[in-house]
């Protein structure tokens, strides 16, 4: 098995730090990329506050807090991450993106690195088909918030490797997360569930059934969902929830999985929810306010 000590994360958004913070506690040394400097220093001040969280709540001690922080670098040069033993990819949800990502990548990671994506929806095969290494190449899908969700989707493309799937399988679980696996299929598992009922809590806002908050409060208390869907599509980002639509729509080449309309007028005007202050509510105040 491959001895992995150095993870690389790409992507410094919400995603790439939430996987910083958990590898940096489980004792691994991470080198977080974004093409964004800001990013970088955001993520590192969000990290902190987190782990400041938890130390507050006796999860973590004050020593793990600062070995913890102390194990992540930051840069905005692609080529600094070479060296490292894994490298996770948590970059926009764009398959675009991705594969310029990963090609470039491929050229400059040493051989026995192994490539990992934490895409929530786009094809495993597909992104592993544009590297040197496909058998090297695996789904791991973190869930949002990363330090407080147990599960991980594992998800092997055809071509990955039992050994790389195992390898990524046990460095997961080492983390004190569960995985799940999933067959190579447009979302995976959980988001072939969850996101047609967000677009469907949206439809059902865009046809005037009911408010923001008669929707949330609605599957809130009546369904007992920890979040309503449009607080959590908010939560998630727009963005996101908008490209996982269409890798479903046209991946499965059905009509049931079609973006509503609204959501993709949400995403035109750049309301993409909290990562920009306002989606279906509005952040700029204590709290949340509906904005329908
Ligand atoms: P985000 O918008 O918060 O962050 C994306 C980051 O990627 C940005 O900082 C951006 O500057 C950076 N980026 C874009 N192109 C880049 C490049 N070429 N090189 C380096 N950095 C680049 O997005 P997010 O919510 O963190 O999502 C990231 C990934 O995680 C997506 O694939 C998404 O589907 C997946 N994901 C998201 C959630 C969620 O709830 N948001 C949950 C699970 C998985």
């Amino acid at each position: 098995m491959a001895t992995v000590k150095k993870i690389g994360v790409i992507g410094a958004g919400q995603m790439g730090a939430g996987i910083s913070h958990v590898f940096a506690l489980g004792g691994y040394d991470v080198l977080l990329n974004d093409m964004n400097p800001d990013a970088i220093t955001a993520a590192r001040s969000k990290i902190e506050k987190n782990m400041g969280r938890q130390l507050a709540k006796d999860l973590i001690t004050q020593d793990e807090l600062q070995a913890g922080m102390a194990r992540i670098a930051g840069t905005p040069s692609f080529d600094d991450l070479a060296d490292c033993d894994m490298v996770i990819e948590a970059a926009t949800e764009n398959a675009d993106v991705k594969k310029k990502i990963f090609s470039a990548l491929s050229k400059i990671l040493k051989p026995e690195g192994i490539i990992a994506t934490n895409t929530s929806s786009i094809s495993i095969t597909a992104l592993g088909a544009v590297t040197d290494r496909p058998e090297k190449f695996i789904g791991v899908h973190f869930m949002n918030p990363v330090p407080i969700m147990r599960l991980v989707e594992i998800i092997g493309g055809i071509a990955t490797s039992q050994q790389t799937f195992e390898t990524a399988s046990n460095i997961v679980q080492g983390l004190g997360k569960t995985t799940a696996v999933s067959e190579d299929f447009p979302a995976f598992i959980v988001n072939r569930i969850l996101m047609p009922m967000i677009n469907e809590a949206i439809y059902t806002l865009y046809e005037g059934v009911g408010t923001v908050s008669a929707i949330d409060t609605g599957m809130k208390l009546g369904a007992n969902h920890p979040m309503g869907p449009l607080e959590l599509a908010d939560f998630i980002g727009l963005d996101t929830c908008l490209s996982i639509m269409q890798v479903l729509y046209e991946g499965l080449s059905d009509s049931k999985y079609r973006p509503c309309p609204l959501l993709i007028k949400y995403v035109e005007a750049g309301w993409l929810g909290r990562k920009t202050g306002r989606g279906f509510y509005d952040y700029s105040g204590d709290t949340p306010v509906p904005t329908r």
